[in-house]
């Protein structure tokens, strides 16, 4: 699973808290029959009173009945519902009430996750991508060929053949994928639209343009006040299950800047974790602006990815006026 350890107490915390809210609303339900509904309290201290005296000779060894025991309780609970009804309440007025019935609130089906904890790592694998708005608009659902001409087009579905393949594989094979071309041809696109699907698996994704990463880096890194949120980020990039860097090329280049990326792509094949970069740049572009260290790890790790074409939103907005 792709949570950490303090996130996954983070979500064990959020059912503690429900389980207390809940126990603490079935109280107050408690307290308002007890006042309300005259001999309901009578009733239920009758029923700890007989269980308590039946475990006690149980435990004496003296002969109990326990089927006898069954009927009796069963007997005052039914009085207990009669009165509930009475009163113009519920008969279900003071059962536990549960936020998920299907683990009663603890995450849990046996030793077996539930669908609600699934759906919280789910949520806050997106919180920690910085994904949520870009993945409503950037999806599979709203992909189209309509930009793409020609040769253009053949690059297109190539690339989304193997973004499609990378998302059903991504479970078993680990892989990169670099996304290159001219401005406004569907990388940054592509990258998101398979970040979501990944997310949607449960899996964790960063994403990160290439400009903010580098900034963070450098902010954190010089300010000795930052030493855990540097920890933190690096914790993040180098573990994540897919990393996203998107629109390399953009950052301040400088050696500080040169020695991240090469740590990041060093880290990240050491620990088998796959990586998308995508970038305006071509590949001679890259290889001039990056060590040979970094070019020849990109070329050799990389599935490079070639899109093409006049720029789509150019398109959209020529198509809108
Ligand atoms: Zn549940």
């Amino acid at each position: 699973m792709a949570l950490s350890n303090t996130q996954y107490n983070e979500i064990m915390h959020e059912y503690e808290i429900i389980q207390q809210e809940n126990r603490a609303d079935l109280e107050k339900r408690r307290e308002y029959v007890y006042e309300h509904v005259p001999g309901y309290k009578e009733l239920a201290d009758s029923i700890s009173k007989i269980s308590v005296e039946f475990e006690i000779s149980r435990l004496n060894g003296k002969k109990t009945d326990s089927a006898f025991l069954h009927d009796k309780l069963e007997d005052i609970r039914a009085r207990q519902r009669i009165l509930l009804h009475d009163a113009g309440l519920s008969e279900n007025y003071l059962l536990p009430k549960y936020n998920c019935p299907d683990c009663k609130d603890t995450g849990y089906i046996g030793n077996k996750k539930c669908h609600c904890f699934n759906q919280r790592v789910v949520s806050m694998l997106y919180a920690q991508s910085h994904l949520q708005v870009l993945t409503r608009e950037n999806n599979f659902k709203k992909l189209t060929e309509a930009y793409y001409t020609g040769e253009h087009l053949d690059h297109f579905r190539k690339a989304k053949q193997i973004s499609i393949n990378f998302i059903k594989n991504f479970d078993s094979t680990y892989q990169n994928l670099l996304f290159h071309g001219t401005v406004g041809t569907g990388k940054s696109f592509l990258s998101i639209c398979i970040a979501k699907e990944v997310l949607d698996r449960g899996h964790s994704v960063v994403y990160y343009s290439s400009c903010d990463l580098f900034r963070k880096l450098t902010d954190f890194y010089y300010d000795f006040n930052k030493k855990t949120e540097l920890a933190n980020l690096c914790e993040n990039i180098y573990n994540c299950e897919l990393l996203i860097i998107d629109d390399l090329g953009t950052e301040i280049s400088n050696a500080f800047v040169l020695a991240q990326l090469f740590t990041i792509c060093n880290e990240r094949e050491l620990l088998k974790r796959s990586t998308i970069i995508s970038t305006n740049l071509s590949l001679k572009e890259i290889q001039n602006r990056y060590h040979d260290r970094i070019f020849s790890r990109l070329a050799k790790n990389f599935q490079l990815l070639r899109l093409s074409g006049p720029d789509i939103r150019m398109q959209m907005a020529k198509k809108q006026n």
